[in-house]
C-alpha cells in the first residue's frame, strides 16, 4: 500500500510538474495497478476536456500504397514478405477517396504507405497540390517514411500540412533489434527535428509491447517526446503478423496501452492523441477506453475496399470489409455511447 501511496504521488508530480526523471518514469510505468490507472484517467480526461472538450476529430486515413523498400522486422507489408499481396492506388483513385471523405466530413486527409519508390517526389507533389487545390480547406497529413529534408521541404512547399512519423522506440540498442542494420534510431529522430524545423505539425509515437521492450525503454520514450514536444503521439500495441519474424511474439496489452495514453496526456496536456485501430483491434471496444484514458482522435479509413485486407501491418486488423461511410457512421456511434461526439473540422493541434 505504501508503494501505491508513493507512485500516487509521481502521477501527482507528473500533473504538476508535466514531466518526470527517467527512473520516476520507470517506476510508474513498472508499477502501475488498476487502481493508479483510473486515477490516472480521471485526470488525464479532465485536461483533455479542458482543452478539447468532449469533441473527437476524425482523420481520413488512406493507406495508398503497401510496396515499402524497408524491412521493419514487426510490420507485415515489409519487402522480405513475399506472401503480401502488393497494390497501390493511382492518383485518381487517391482523389476518389478524398471526393467521398470530403462528402463524410472529413478535413483532413492522412496519405500513409510503405516506402514506395514509385511514388517519387515529383509524385508526391503532384498529388498534394492536387488535393490541396480541390480541397483548400482541407489539412494534408503524410505518413511515407523517412526522406531527406530537401524531399519534406518540396512536399510542405505543395501543401503538406502534418507529417507522421513514429520514432517506434527511442532506445538505439532496442531500435536496431527491431529494424535491418541499414536503418537507425538516430536517423529517424533526425527527421522528426527536420520536420519540425521546416514547420509540419509533427506526430511521432511508438507501439506499446513491442518485442524485448522495457519499462526503462518506454521512460525514455517518454524523456523524448517531452523534448520533442509534438503536435501528436500516436501510440497502439504491437501486434504480430504471422509472415514476419515476430510471428510467434505476444502482443502488446490494452491495459499498458491505455496507461501510456494517459501519461502522455499529463505530460502534454493539448498534444492531439489518436486512439488507434491496433486499440481497437486487441479489444472490441478499444478506442472507446483509449478515449477515455485522455485521447481526442480517431482515423478511420477510407481506403477502397478492395484494397483494404492487404494493408496489413498486423494479424486481424479490424473494418477492412467496411465502406468509407460505415467506417465514419460506426465512429460516431461508438463515440456517443461513451458521452463524446465527432467534430468534421481540420482540428489543428493546440500544442505549438
Ligand atoms: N512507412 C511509414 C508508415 C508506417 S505504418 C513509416 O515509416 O512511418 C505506421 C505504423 O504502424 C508504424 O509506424 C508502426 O509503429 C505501426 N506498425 C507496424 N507494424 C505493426 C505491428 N505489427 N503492430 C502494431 N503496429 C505496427
Amino acid at each position: 500500500m505504501k508503494e501505491d501511496k508513493e507512485l500516487q504521488q509521481l502521477i501527482d508530480k507528473l500533473h504538476r510538474e508535466r514531466n518526470l526523471s527517467h527512473a520516476e518514469w520507470t517506476t510508474l510505468i513498472a508499477g502501475r495497478t488498476p487502481e493508479l490507472a483510473e486515477y490516472l484517467f480521471s485526470l488525464a480526461r479532465e485536461e483533455r476536456h479542458q482543452y478539447y472538450g468532449h469533441g473527437v476529430y476524425v482523420r481520413g486515413l488512406i493507406e495508398f500504397t503497401n510496396y515499402c523498400r524497408n524491412d521493419c522486422l514487426y510490420c507485415g507489408i515489409r519487402k522480405s514478405n513475399l506472401n503480401a499481396n502488393r497494390y497501390r492506388l493511382t492518383e485518381e483513385e487517391i482523389l476518389s477517396c478524398c471526393q467521398s471523405g470530403y462528402s463524410l466530413g472529413f478535413r483532413t486527409f492522412v496519405l500513409q504507405g510503405g516506402e514506395d519508390g514509385f511514388y517519387t517526389d515529383d509524385k508526391m507533389v503532384h498529388l498534394i497540390r492536387k488535393i490541396k487545390t480541390l480541397y483548400p480547406d482541407c489539412a494534408i497529413t503524410l505518413s511515407i517514411g523517412e526522406k531527406s529534408r530537401e524531399s519534406y521541404q518540396r512536399f510542405f512547399d505543395a501543401g503538406a500540412d502534418r507529417y507522421l512519423l513514429r520514432h517506434e522506440t527511442y532506445n538505439e540498442e532496442h531500435y536496431s533489434r527491431l529494424h535491418p542494420a541499414c536503418l537507425n534510431a538516430k536517423a529517424r529522430q533526425q527527421c522528426l527535428w527536420d520536420l519540425k524545423e521546416i514547420g509540419y505539425q509533427v506526430g511521432t509515437g511508438f507501439m506499446v509491447g513491442s518485442p524485448y521492450q522495457t519499462p526503462e525503454h518506454l521512460a525514455e520514450d517518454m524523456l523524448f517526446i517531452h523534448d520533442l514536444n509534438p503536435h501528436m503521439v500516436g501510440i497502439g500495441p504491437f501486434i504480430p503478423h504471422h509472415d514476419t519474424t515476430f510471428a510467434n511474439e505476444p502482443a502488446g496489452t490494452l491495459e499498458l496501452t491505455l496507461f501510456m495514453l494517459g501519461l502522455i496526456r499529463l505530460m502534454i496536456p493539448k498534444v492531439l492523441l489518436p486512439a488507434t485501430t491496433a486499440l481497437g483491434t486487441i479489444h472490441p471496444r478499444g478506442r472507446e477506453m483509449g478515449i477515455q484514458a485522455g485521447a481526442n482522435v480517431v482515423m478511420p479509413n477510407l481506403s477502397p475496399t478492395s484494397v483494404r485486407k492487404d494493408y496489413l501491418l498486423y494479424d486481424n486488423k479490424i473494418c477492412t470489409g467496411d465502406e468509407a461511410a460505415e467506417c465514419r457512421h460506426c465512429m460516431e456511434r461508438r463515440m456517443e455511447s461513451i458521452g463524446y461526439h465527432v467534430v468534421t473540422s481540420r482540428g489543428d493541434s493546440l500544442n505549438n
